[in-house]
């Protein structure tokens, strides 16, 4: 990107010379984009946690309103657990909009992969409640991974399963290890996703306009964000989905 700013000198209506500079303003340019991105990011995925806090805290105060003060303990426990999420959210992405190459920061540390699904389900539970959430995980699968993007990955994949599946119908969530691999996909009973449409899923700014999704409201980066953190973790994200069947969306990791 040039930007080109000067004056014209004219003599007797006649312009004889011209005076200016050009500048490159690639960066500046750079910048917008950044700004753009930044401003979707926090929007889209600062919303969820958010949300869950908000609900943790409305739920506290009725308690407080009865005065059962344990429970209200335990709430305002959830409540703090979920900001601090948000802060790490926030100081990552400040990281991340800082660099220029757009590139993740990860900071693996072991953590129990299982607990922290059920923690999610949870949660997930209370923020909807009469949804049924299953968990098929084998006992204490431990990985090396990010826990704060993980847990993000994982309530993309939750998210979008309770967005566009019927409320009548159940979400599951299996982690498996299988040799030195573990797997983790969140199953829904919603409306499928033809195989062409599988294949630009994860790419930034993607989503599905069919009849299905015409309601439904989003940014096409919950995806895209989420391929981004499992690829940086050496991971693979994959998608198994039939029209009218459901969809499985997944993860890989070593
Ligand atoms: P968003 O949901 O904000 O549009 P995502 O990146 O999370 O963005 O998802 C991209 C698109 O993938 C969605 O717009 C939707 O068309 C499709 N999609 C994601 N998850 C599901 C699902 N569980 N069932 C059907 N379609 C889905």
């Amino acid at each position: 990107w040039l930007k080109i700013t000067g004056s014209l000198f004219y003599s007797n209506g006649i312009a004889v010379k011209v005076m200016g500079t050009i500048t490159d303003i690639t960066t500046v340019k750079n910048e917008e984009f950044q700004r753009k991105d930044l401003m979707a990011f926090l929007s889209h995925e600062l919303r969820t946690p958010l949300s869950i806090a908000k609900l943790y805290v409305q739920h506290s105060y009725k308690i407080v309103k009865k005065e059962k003060v344990n429970e209200l303990a335990n709430n305002l426990a959830k409540a703090d657990y979920q900001t601090e999420r948000m802060v790490n959210m926030i100081d990552n992405f400040l990281t991340l909009s800082h660099m220029e190459n757009s590139k993740l920061i990860v900071q693996p540390k072991g953590f129990d992969l299982t607990d922290t699904i059920s923690e999610i389900i949870k949660d997930m539970a209370f923020m909807y409640p009469g949804r049924v959430f299953k968990m098929e995980s084998e006992n204490h699968v431990k990985v090396n991974a990010d826990k704060d993007k993980i847990i993000q990955v994982l309530i993309n994949y939750l998210n979008n399963a309770v967005k566009y599946s019927p409320a009548d119908t159940p979400i599951s969530i299996s982690c498996r290890k299988i040799g030195d691999q573990i797997r983790v996909g969140v199953s829904d009973k919603g409306p499928g996703i033809s195989t062409d449409n599988q294949k630009h899923l994860f790419n930034r700014y993607s989503r599905v306009h069919d009849e299905n999704n015409i309601r439904v409201k989003g940014f096409g980066l919950g995806l895209f964000l989420s391929r981004e953190i499992i690829e940086s973790h050496g991971g693979k994200v994959w998608v198994q989905s039939e029209p009218g069947e459901g969809s499985t969306f997944g993860f890989t990791l070593k």
